[in-house]
C-alpha cells in the first residue's frame, strides 16, 4: 500500500467521510490499494488442473494452432469445389475414410470424394464438405445436391488461436473456460500469484462460539463463519484469528499478529459510533485507518485503512458487525478490492441487471440501499420484489432471496413496473 492514505482520499473530489457514497468509498479504496507484484516468492507454478480460480501471473502466449489441421465442422463428404456443376446433381466415388484421429492418407483426385466425421482432418485436395444429410448413394455413387459454396462447413487451421497469439493476460482470474482454453494448448503447468492471505475476526463482548451454551445476551459469533465462506468462494486463503473481546490490548494483539502474517484483515463490529473511540485510538497507533460513514443501507459504518506490524503491511477493512451488513460491504467493497489486491486486473465489479419490480419499493434520495430481493418468473417474464425483513440483523432475509436490489443514491419510492437493477447471489454467496 502507497504511503499516506489520508492525503491520497482528500484529493478525491466530493470525498467526504461522513456521508461518502458509494462510488466514491470505491475509487478511494482503488486509489490506495496496491496489487501483489509478480517477482519471487509472489509467484508459484500449479498444474492446469488445480488452477480454478488462481489469478493468472504471467500472459499464455499459445505455440500452436488450434485446431492444429484444417478438419472437418460436420459428418459428410470432402470433395473438390471444382468438380461440382453448379446448377444439377454431381456423381462422386467415394474412395475412402477420415474419422476424428484417423487421417485419410491419399489425395483426393477429380470425381472423387471422402467420406469424413467431424473433427477429421481435412483430406488433401479437398476444400469443402457436403453434410451428409443432403447427399444420397445411387449406384455406388454419392450424389451431392446444387449449390454448395466452396469452403463450407470447415474448420481451418489456426481458428481458434493462432501460434504466436496472447490468449490469456497476466492478471486474469481462471475459470473452467480458461483452464479448458490453456489445456488445448498442451500446457500442463502454469504461473499464478500465490494466494492472497487474508487474516479475519470478529469483534465483540456479547459473541460466544459454537460448541458453548449461550449465556444470558450472548449471541453465537456467525459473522467469522460468513466471512469464511466469502473469503474461500473468493479464491484467497482465509486465516480465522478467531473473537477478540472489546478490550483495546486484545484488539491490538490481534491486529499486530493479522498484520505479521497477511495481506489483508478484515474484521466485524467494533465500527459503529458507540464502539469506535478505543477501536480507533488503537488502529491509529498500529497503522493508518479511516472511519467512514457511507450513505448506504445497509453497512453504514466501516473503517479502511493498512495496519504495520512486524515489518509488514496489511491493508485493512472493518466491516460493521450486523450480519447483513457484514455481506453487503463484503460484497460491495471488499471484494473488488481483494480481487484488485491478489493481482486481478480488468472490472471485476459485480454486472448490475435491470428488471422490473413486481411491488411499490419504499426509499428516501441521499443512500445507495441493497435490498434483498426474490428474483422469480410470472408469465414468462422475470421480475423482482424484497423480501419481507429487510433489518441489518436479519440473516435470514439472505436466505430467502436470490439477489441484492441495488437501488441507486439519488432514487426516491420506486412504483410498480419500474426497473431497477439486481445482482445476482449465484456463484456469489
Ligand atoms: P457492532 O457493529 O459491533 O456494534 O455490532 C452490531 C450488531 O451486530 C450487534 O447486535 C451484534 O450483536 C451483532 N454482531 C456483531 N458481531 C457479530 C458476529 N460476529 N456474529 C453475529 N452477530 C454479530
Ligand atoms: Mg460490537
Amino acid at each position: 500500500m502507497k504511503q499516506d492514505i489520508a492525503s491520497i482520499v482528500s484529493c478525491l473530489d466530493g470525498y467526504d467521510p461522513n456521508a461518502l457514497r458509494v462510488d466514491k468509498a470505491r475509487e478511494a479504496l482503488r486509489a490506495c490499494l496496491t496489487p501483489i507484484v509478480a517477482i519471487g516468492a509472489n509467484v508459484e507454478r500449479v498444474a492446469t488442473r488445480a488452477a480454478l480460480g488462481r489469478v493468472l501471473a504471467a500472459d499464455i502466449v499459445s505455440t500452436i494452432d488450434v485446431p492444429a489441421h484444417d478438419n472437418s465442422a460436420m459428418d459428410g463428404y470432402a470433395l473438390r469445389a471444382a468438380d461440382l456443376r453448379p446448377q444439377a446433381e454431381t456423381a462422386l466415388t467415394e474412395v475412402g475414410s477420415a474419422l476424428a484421429g484417423r487421417a485419410f492418407a491419399g489425395r483426393i483426385g477429380a470425381g472423387e470424394c471422402v467420406r469424413v466425421m467431424t473433427g477429421a482432418v481435412l483430406p488433401a485436395g479437398a476444400d469443402v464438405v457436403v453434410v451428409q444429410e443432403v447427399t444420397r448413394c445411387e449406384n455406388g455413387k454419392v450424389i451431392v445436391p446444387a449449390g454448395q459454396q466452396s469452403g463450407q462447413n470447415l474448420r481451418y487451421a489456426g481458428e481458434d488461436l493462432k501460434a504466436g497469439a496472447t490468449v490469456l493476460r497476466r492478471g486474469a482470474q481462471l475459470g473452467a473456460a480458461e483452464i479448458g482454453v490453456i489445456a488445448s494448448l498442451g500446457i500442463g503447468e502454469i504461473g499464478v500469484y500465490r494466494r492472497l492471505r487474508v487474516a479475519f475476526f470478529s469483534t465483540g463482548d456479547e459473541l460466544s462460539s459454537i460448541g458453548t451454551p449461550l449465556a444470558p445476551g450472548q449471541v453465537y459469533d456467525s459473522n467469522r463463519y460468513t466471512l469464511h465462506g466469502m473469503l474461500t468462494r473468493l479464491g484467497v486463503e482465509p486465516i480465522d484469528l478467531g473473537v477478540v473481546r472489546d478490550d483495546p490490548a486484545k484488539l491490538e494483539a490481534a491486529l499486530r499478529e493479522a498484520a505479521s502474517c497477511a495481506d489483508a484483515i478484515v474484521t466485524s463490529g467494533g465500527v459503529s459510533v458507540g464502539e469506535a473511540d478505543f477501536v480507533k485510538q488503537t488502529m491509529a497507533r498500529l497503522g493508518e485507518v479511516l472511519f467512514w460513514k457511507i450513505a448506504m443501507r445497509p453497512g453504514r459504518p466501516m473503517a479502511f485503512g493498512k495496519i504495520d506490524a512486524g515489518g509488514k503491511s496489511a491493508a485493512f477493512f472493518g466491516l460493521p458487525g450486523n450480519p447483513v451488513a457484514v455481506m453487503v460491504t463484503f460484497y460491495q467493497f471488499a471484494r473488488e478490492a481483494l480481487l484488485h489486491l491478489a493481482g486481478r486486473t480488468g472490472d471485476c465489479s459485480l454486472p448490475l441487471l435491470p428488471v422490473p419490480a413486481a411491488q411499490a419499493i419504499r426509499k428516501v434520495p441521499g443512500r445507495t440501499e441493497y435490498q434483498r430481493g426474490v428474483l422469480f418468473r410470472e408469465g414468462g417474464e422475470w421480475r423482482v420484489r424484497s423480501t419481507a425483513q429487510q433489518g441489518s440483523g436479519v440473516l435470514r432475509s439472505m436466505l430467502e432471496a436470490n439477489c441484492f436490489i441495488v437501488l441507486e443514491h439519488e432514487r426516491g419510492r420506486i412504483e410498480t413496473g419500474e426497473r431497477v437493477q439486481v445482482q445476482l447471489f449465484d456463484g456469489l454467496v
